[in-house]
């Protein structure tokens, strides 16, 4: 097969015009096959055309280069327009995804702006994992905190997963999420979302049908997690997702309420 294939390549490149194949050229070099690139490196000779093709993969390449730099001061202008305390949450939050280059700019940024808080120390604990006494310690922290919800203070904090499951005719829509709260709250999280998934889900054929009922096992299962007096799996998940942005504002009780009611 092999040969009639690079036969109908070579007669393809041979009955396009010059201007044609230098359209090609201009536009296509980079993705063009070994086998192409041969066949038009010799219509190139034979018609005696004025095209480098080195030259032109340069220019293609310092185009390339040029956009990935257009992007990354994109990125940057975006980071000096946050305010302090976004800046601060953003770097911690992402410490283990941005690239080291912009991670090294929005540092920068910060300590020009003489930004106090703790973002070294966030951002080092983002990026690793916590020790036991660290989450205990953290544990301690958020389960002394208001609730998020009602913004009370006589009860523990503590989670549960909430797992919701809605249809419409025939895509099902499904997602969990940890939400922390005072045990009161977390009981209404989980009634509310059993109702939903009761309610909501069986419409969508098959898999509002089949998957339903595993829901709503799962929002009953979980229960017995937020009626736990010690902080659950739940709690325990949810601190060392958000450790960098506990870890930032742990001597700050009002913004660690704050950050963590926006999560
Ligand atoms: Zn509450």
């Amino acid at each position: 097969m092999k040969p009639v294939d690079s036969e109908r390549i070579r007669v393809y490149y041979e009955d396009l015009s010059n201007e044609e194949l230098e359209k090609i050229v201009r536009n296509d070099l980079k993705d063009l096959s070994s086998v192409a690139l041969a066949f038009i490196e010799a219509e190139i000779k034979k018609r005696k055309l004025d095209l480098n093709l080195e030259a032109i993969a340069d220019e293609m390449n310092d185009s390339d280069a040029q956009e990935g730099n257009e992007h990354l001061a994109d990125i940057e202008s975006y980071i000096a327009s946050l305010p302090d305390k976004d800046l601060e949450e953003l770097i911690v939050k992402e410490s283990n995804r941005l690239n080291p280059t912009t991670l090294a700019f929005a540092k920068e940024q910060a300590r020009q702006r003489n930004v106090k808080t703790n973002i070294d120390a966030g951002s080092e604990v983002q990026t690793r994992d916590l020790t036991n006494a660290e989450l205990s310690s953290y544990a301690s922290i958020i389960r002394h905190l208001d609730c998020p919800k009602c913004k009370k203070s006589q009860q523990y904090i503590n989670g549960t997963m909430e797992y919701n499951i809605y249809s419409i005719i025939f895509l099902t829509y499904r997602s969990k999420k940890i939400k922390i709260a005072c045990r009161d709250c977390l009981k209404k999280i989980n009634n509310a979302a059993l109702l939903k998934s009761m309610l909501a889900g069986w419409w969508g054929i098959p898999w509002g049908i089949l998957l339903t009922p595993v829901y709503i096992y799962r929002n009953i299962s979980i229960r017995s997690q937020y009626k736990s007096d010690e902080p659950n799996i739940l709690l325990l998940s949810f601190i060392n997702e958000h450790r960098g942005i506990i870890e930032l504002y742990k001597n700050d009780k009002e913004k660690l309420q704050e950050a963590l009611s926006k999560l």
